[in-house]
């Protein structure tokens, strides 16, 4: 008879966005005036231009990017907790994010 192997739980605890003194519906928050002037803030900064290391790319439509997400408890407000991307990096980096979750906290939207 084979031996039962048990997976060595996860105990690594994550931080969600309830922590944050100010709670959004998601879809409310990203079109609010809190998040507007972040987005702009942090695009402004950058001169329109990916901050990704070595990219400087600039395009019509360039990414306000939470550096910490928000579901990883990141704040939502920081300037320092943003930065700008071009699509591609933005989506490299959220799929990179993602993928150092634990499984069950994977799927693209908020848990
Ligand atoms: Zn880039």
């Amino acid at each position: 008879m084979g031996k039962l192997t048990m997976a060595t739980p996860r105990l690594k605890t994550v931080r969600t966005a309830l922590d944050e003194p100010v709670t959004y519906e998601r879809n409310e928050y990203y079109n609010s005036q809190d998040h507007r002037a972040w987005r702009a803030l942090i695009i402004s900064r950058a001169n329109g231009t990916c901050q990704w290391p070595g990219c400087n790319r600039r395009e019509p439509r360039m990414f306000a990017d939470h550096i910490v997400e928000l579901r990883d408890g990141g704040s939502r407000t920081d300037p320092l907790n943003g930065q700008c991307l071009c699509g591609q990096h933005h989506s490299l980096k959220t799929y990179r994010a993602r993928m150092e979750r634990p499984y069950h906290h994977r799927s693209a939207h908020a848990p």
